[in-house]
Protein backbone atom coordinates (compact mmCIF):
# COMPACT_ATOMS: atom_id res chain seq x y z
CA UNK A 1 0.00 0.00 0.00
CA UNK A 2 1.37 3.22 -0.91
CA UNK A 3 -0.14 6.21 1.18
CA UNK A 4 0.07 10.19 0.31
CA UNK A 5 -1.26 13.24 1.42
CA UNK A 6 -2.03 15.91 -0.32
CA UNK A 7 -3.43 19.11 -0.46
CA UNK A 8 -4.75 20.29 2.76
CA UNK A 9 -5.16 17.28 4.94
CA UNK A 10 -6.34 14.80 2.60
CA UNK A 11 -5.42 11.49 2.21
CA UNK A 12 -4.43 9.45 -0.38
CA UNK A 13 -3.95 5.72 -2.07
CA UNK A 14 -1.18 5.90 -4.57
CA UNK A 15 -2.58 3.39 -7.64
CA UNK A 16 0.08 4.16 -10.69
CA UNK A 17 -0.59 7.75 -12.01
CA UNK A 18 -3.87 8.20 -9.99
CA UNK A 19 -4.49 8.81 -6.25
CA UNK A 20 -7.69 7.34 -4.62
CA UNK A 21 -9.05 9.89 -2.40
CA UNK A 22 -9.67 7.94 1.35
CA UNK A 23 -9.58 10.85 3.30
CA UNK A 24 -13.01 9.88 5.09
CA UNK A 25 -11.21 6.91 6.67
CA UNK A 26 -9.60 9.51 9.05
CA UNK A 27 -12.87 10.28 10.51
CA UNK A 28 -12.39 6.96 12.21
CA UNK A 29 -9.58 8.32 14.10
CA UNK A 30 -10.10 8.71 17.90
CA UNK A 31 -11.03 12.20 18.68
CA UNK A 32 -8.50 13.66 21.70
CA UNK A 33 -8.42 16.08 23.71
CA UNK A 34 -5.28 18.15 24.98
CA UNK A 35 -2.71 17.16 26.09
CA UNK A 36 -2.40 15.29 22.59
CA UNK A 37 -0.45 12.26 21.95
CA UNK A 38 3.14 12.45 20.99
CA UNK A 39 3.07 10.11 18.26
CA UNK A 40 1.04 10.08 14.61
CA UNK A 41 -2.12 9.26 15.08
CA UNK A 42 -2.48 8.07 11.48
CA UNK A 43 0.26 5.35 11.80
CA UNK A 44 -0.47 4.31 15.29
CA UNK A 45 -4.01 3.12 13.79
CA UNK A 46 -3.00 2.49 10.25
CA UNK A 47 -2.99 -1.17 11.40
CA UNK A 48 -6.39 -1.04 11.89
CA UNK A 49 -7.35 1.37 9.10
CA UNK A 50 -6.31 -0.62 6.24
CA UNK A 51 -9.13 -2.64 5.41
CA UNK A 52 -11.54 0.55 5.71
CA UNK A 53 -9.07 2.11 3.59
CA UNK A 54 -8.63 -0.64 0.63
CA UNK A 55 -12.64 -0.93 1.18
CA UNK A 56 -12.98 2.62 0.63
CA UNK A 57 -10.80 2.85 -2.31
CA UNK A 58 -13.24 0.60 -4.62
CA UNK A 59 -15.15 3.67 -4.43
CA UNK A 60 -12.98 6.23 -3.76
CA UNK A 61 -12.62 9.20 -6.00
CA UNK A 62 -9.79 9.06 -8.43
CA UNK A 63 -7.28 12.15 -8.99
CA UNK A 64 -4.30 12.46 -11.29
CA UNK A 65 -1.52 12.26 -9.62
CA UNK A 66 0.83 14.75 -11.38
CA UNK A 67 -0.09 18.42 -9.93
CA UNK A 68 -1.31 17.62 -6.88
CA UNK A 69 0.92 19.03 -3.63
CA UNK A 70 2.24 16.06 -1.78
CA UNK A 71 2.84 16.74 1.43
CA UNK A 72 4.90 14.46 4.41
CA UNK A 73 3.07 11.23 4.09
CA UNK A 74 3.65 11.55 7.87
CA UNK A 75 1.83 14.32 9.61
CA UNK A 76 2.97 14.51 12.99
CA UNK A 77 5.93 12.36 14.32
CA UNK A 78 7.31 12.28 17.96
CA UNK A 79 10.85 12.49 16.59
CA UNK A 80 12.86 12.54 13.62
CA UNK A 81 16.02 10.49 14.10
CA UNK A 82 18.75 10.43 11.79
CA UNK A 83 22.22 8.54 10.87
CA UNK A 84 25.66 10.61 10.65
CA UNK A 85 28.20 8.98 8.48
CA UNK A 86 26.49 5.67 7.79
CA UNK A 87 28.35 5.04 4.25
CA UNK A 88 32.03 4.26 4.01
CA UNK A 89 31.97 6.09 1.02
CA UNK A 90 30.23 9.28 2.73
CA UNK A 91 32.68 9.01 5.67
CA UNK A 92 35.75 9.04 2.96
CA UNK A 93 34.83 12.10 1.16
CA UNK A 94 33.89 14.05 3.92
CA UNK A 95 37.13 12.78 5.69
CA UNK A 96 39.10 14.69 2.59
CA UNK A 97 37.00 17.64 2.27
CA UNK A 98 37.43 20.12 4.23
CA UNK A 99 34.11 21.82 3.17
CA UNK A 100 32.26 19.13 4.26
CA UNK A 101 33.85 18.74 7.66
CA UNK A 102 34.95 22.26 8.77
CA UNK A 103 37.37 20.68 11.37
CA UNK A 104 34.49 19.49 13.45
CA UNK A 105 35.94 16.46 15.04
CA UNK A 106 32.38 14.60 14.88
CA UNK A 107 32.82 13.75 11.05
CA UNK A 108 35.98 12.37 11.29
CA UNK A 109 34.19 8.80 12.93
CA UNK A 110 31.97 6.36 11.97
CA UNK A 111 28.51 5.92 12.80
CA UNK A 112 29.82 3.23 15.58
CA UNK A 113 31.33 6.39 17.75
CA UNK A 114 29.34 9.24 16.06
CA UNK A 115 25.73 7.69 17.00
CA UNK A 116 22.54 9.24 16.26
CA UNK A 117 21.14 12.73 16.05
CA UNK A 118 18.18 14.47 16.26
CA UNK A 119 16.12 16.95 13.63
CA UNK A 120 13.61 19.12 14.39
CA UNK A 121 10.04 17.65 13.98
CA UNK A 122 8.91 21.40 12.53
CA UNK A 123 11.93 21.09 9.75
CA UNK A 124 9.56 18.36 7.95
CA UNK A 125 8.02 18.95 4.53
CA UNK A 126 6.19 16.81 1.50
CA UNK A 127 7.58 16.91 -2.03
CA UNK A 128 5.49 19.22 -3.23
CA UNK A 129 6.46 22.18 -0.15
CA UNK A 130 9.42 21.74 -1.63
CA UNK A 131 12.53 23.49 0.07
CA UNK A 132 13.45 27.03 1.07
CA UNK A 133 16.73 28.09 1.36
CA UNK A 134 17.46 29.21 4.71
CA UNK A 135 20.99 30.91 4.95
CA UNK A 136 21.66 31.53 1.33
CA UNK A 137 25.08 33.35 1.81
CA UNK A 138 26.21 29.19 3.14
CA UNK A 139 26.82 26.33 1.38
CA UNK A 140 23.78 24.07 1.51
CA UNK A 141 23.86 19.97 0.61
CA UNK A 142 21.57 17.98 -0.63
CA UNK A 143 21.59 14.24 0.88
CA UNK A 144 19.01 11.20 -0.28
CA UNK A 145 18.68 8.88 2.57
CA UNK A 146 16.19 6.10 2.96
CA UNK A 147 13.54 6.85 5.32
CA UNK A 148 11.73 4.23 7.64
CA UNK A 149 8.85 4.72 9.72
CA UNK A 150 8.78 3.29 12.80
CA UNK A 151 5.00 1.64 12.83
CA UNK A 152 4.54 0.71 16.83
CA UNK A 153 5.38 1.36 20.36
CA UNK A 154 8.77 -0.11 21.37
CA UNK A 155 9.99 0.84 24.61
CA UNK A 156 13.10 2.08 25.42
CA UNK A 157 15.81 -1.15 26.32
CA UNK A 158 13.02 -3.67 25.13
CA UNK A 159 14.03 -5.97 21.71
CA UNK A 160 12.67 -4.35 18.47
CA UNK A 161 12.51 -7.18 16.86
CA UNK A 162 14.51 -6.16 13.74
CA UNK A 163 12.34 -4.75 11.03
CA UNK A 164 8.69 -5.73 12.91
CA UNK A 165 8.60 -2.35 14.28
CA UNK A 166 8.27 -0.55 10.80
CA UNK A 167 5.32 0.70 9.56
CA UNK A 168 7.09 1.37 5.80
CA UNK A 169 9.38 3.58 4.04
CA UNK A 170 9.73 6.70 2.10
CA UNK A 171 12.44 8.64 0.45
CA UNK A 172 14.29 11.19 2.78
CA UNK A 173 15.83 14.14 1.83
CA UNK A 174 18.45 15.00 4.73
CA UNK A 175 19.12 18.94 4.05
CA UNK A 176 22.27 20.18 5.44
CA UNK A 177 24.06 23.59 6.03
CA UNK A 178 27.59 22.90 5.95
CA UNK A 179 29.30 24.78 8.88
CA UNK A 180 31.03 24.18 12.34
CA UNK A 181 27.41 23.84 14.40
CA UNK A 182 25.80 21.33 16.06
CA UNK A 183 23.94 19.21 13.51
CA UNK A 184 20.74 19.80 14.69
CA UNK A 185 21.19 23.21 14.48
CA UNK A 186 22.52 23.09 10.55
CA UNK A 187 19.64 20.33 9.71
CA UNK A 188 16.97 21.67 10.97
CA UNK A 189 15.34 25.18 9.36
CA UNK A 190 12.12 24.57 7.89
CA UNK A 191 11.77 22.37 5.13
CA UNK A 192 15.27 20.57 5.48
CA UNK A 193 13.63 17.32 6.20
CA UNK A 194 11.70 16.67 3.21
CA UNK A 195 9.73 12.90 3.09
CA UNK A 196 8.21 11.74 0.48
CA UNK A 197 6.28 11.24 -2.12
CA UNK A 198 4.38 9.01 -0.08
CA UNK A 199 4.87 5.68 2.56
CA UNK A 200 5.32 2.43 0.98
CA UNK A 201 4.10 -0.53 3.77
CA UNK A 202 6.30 -2.61 4.75
CA UNK A 203 5.29 -5.68 3.25
CA UNK A 204 5.68 -4.58 -0.27
CA UNK A 205 9.60 -3.84 0.88
CA UNK A 206 10.62 -6.69 2.51
CA UNK A 207 14.48 -6.78 2.54
CA UNK A 208 15.48 -2.06 2.73
CA UNK A 209 19.08 -3.88 2.67
CA UNK A 210 18.92 -3.74 -1.20
CA UNK A 211 17.11 -0.72 -2.86
CA UNK A 212 19.02 1.32 -5.64
CA UNK A 213 18.89 5.64 -4.38
CA UNK A 214 19.84 8.01 -6.35
CA UNK A 215 19.70 12.13 -6.93
CA UNK A 216 19.56 14.23 -9.26
CA UNK A 217 20.14 18.30 -9.12
CA UNK A 218 18.54 19.48 -12.96
CA UNK A 219 19.35 16.57 -14.03
CA UNK A 220 22.58 15.96 -13.05
CA UNK A 221 23.22 12.78 -11.67
CA UNK A 222 24.88 13.19 -8.16
CA UNK A 223 24.32 10.72 -6.01
CA UNK A 224 23.84 7.08 -6.50
CA UNK A 225 24.11 4.10 -4.56
CA UNK A 226 22.57 1.09 -2.57
CA UNK A 227 21.29 0.36 0.83
CA UNK A 228 23.45 -3.05 1.25
CA UNK A 229 26.44 -0.32 1.34
CA UNK A 230 25.06 0.78 4.71
CA UNK A 231 27.40 0.52 7.53
CA UNK A 232 24.23 0.30 9.85
CA UNK A 233 21.89 -1.57 8.21
CA UNK A 234 17.84 -0.70 9.20
CA UNK A 235 17.40 -2.78 11.74
CA UNK A 236 20.55 -2.03 13.52
CA UNK A 237 19.70 1.68 13.60
CA UNK A 238 16.59 0.81 15.09
CA UNK A 239 18.11 -1.27 17.93
CA UNK A 240 20.53 1.44 18.50
CA UNK A 241 17.84 4.18 18.65
CA UNK A 242 16.01 1.93 20.67
CA UNK A 243 18.98 1.86 23.61
CA UNK A 244 18.39 5.80 23.89
CA UNK A 245 14.88 6.86 23.23
CA UNK A 246 11.27 4.94 23.25
CA UNK A 247 10.01 4.44 19.94
CA UNK A 248 6.86 5.51 18.72
CA UNK A 249 4.56 5.08 15.52
CA UNK A 250 5.39 8.01 12.91
CA UNK A 251 8.97 7.87 15.04
CA UNK A 252 11.18 8.75 11.54
CA UNK A 253 14.14 7.35 10.90
CA UNK A 254 16.40 8.80 8.17
CA UNK A 255 19.64 5.94 8.02
CA UNK A 256 22.39 7.56 6.44
CA UNK A 257 23.41 9.56 2.80
CA UNK A 258 26.52 8.06 0.83
CA UNK A 259 28.95 9.70 -1.38
CA UNK A 260 27.59 12.56 -3.88
CA UNK A 261 26.79 15.18 -1.31
CA UNK A 262 26.62 18.87 -2.92
CA UNK A 263 25.35 21.74 -3.11
CA UNK A 264 21.64 22.96 -3.54
CA UNK A 265 20.76 27.12 -4.74
CA UNK A 266 17.54 28.40 -4.92
CA UNK A 267 16.24 27.62 -8.71
CA UNK A 268 17.31 24.17 -8.50
CA UNK A 269 15.21 20.96 -9.11
CA UNK A 270 16.02 17.49 -7.10
CA UNK A 271 15.04 14.32 -8.60
CA UNK A 272 15.25 11.59 -5.50
CA UNK A 273 14.41 7.90 -6.12
CA UNK A 274 14.95 4.68 -4.32
CA UNK A 275 13.78 1.68 -5.81
CA UNK A 276 10.51 -0.17 -4.55
CA UNK A 277 9.48 3.81 -3.27
CA UNK A 278 9.34 5.71 -6.44
CA UNK A 279 11.02 8.98 -7.40
CA UNK A 280 10.01 12.44 -6.33
CA UNK A 281 11.10 16.28 -7.49
CA UNK A 282 11.53 18.77 -4.94
CA UNK A 283 11.51 22.29 -5.77
CA UNK A 284 14.30 24.54 -4.38
CA UNK A 285 13.02 27.74 -3.30
CA UNK A 286 14.98 31.52 -1.72
CA UNK A 287 11.90 32.02 -0.15
MN1 LIG B 1 22.19 12.72 6.52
Amino acid sequence: MRLCRFAEGRLGLVDGDRVLDVTAVLDDLPSYRYPLPTCDVMVAELARLRPRIEAMAAKAESIPLRGLTLRSPVANPGKIIAAPVNYQTHLQEVRTDPTLHHNNPSHQVTIHSAGLFLKATSSLAGAGDGIVICQPDRRTDHEVELACVIGRTVPRGSDPGGLAAIAGYAIGLDITIRGSEDRSLRKSPDSYSVLGPWLVTADELPDPGNLDLALAVNGEERQRANTRQLILGVADLIALASRFYTLQPGDIIYTGTPEGVGPIVAGDRITASISGIGSMEVQVRGH
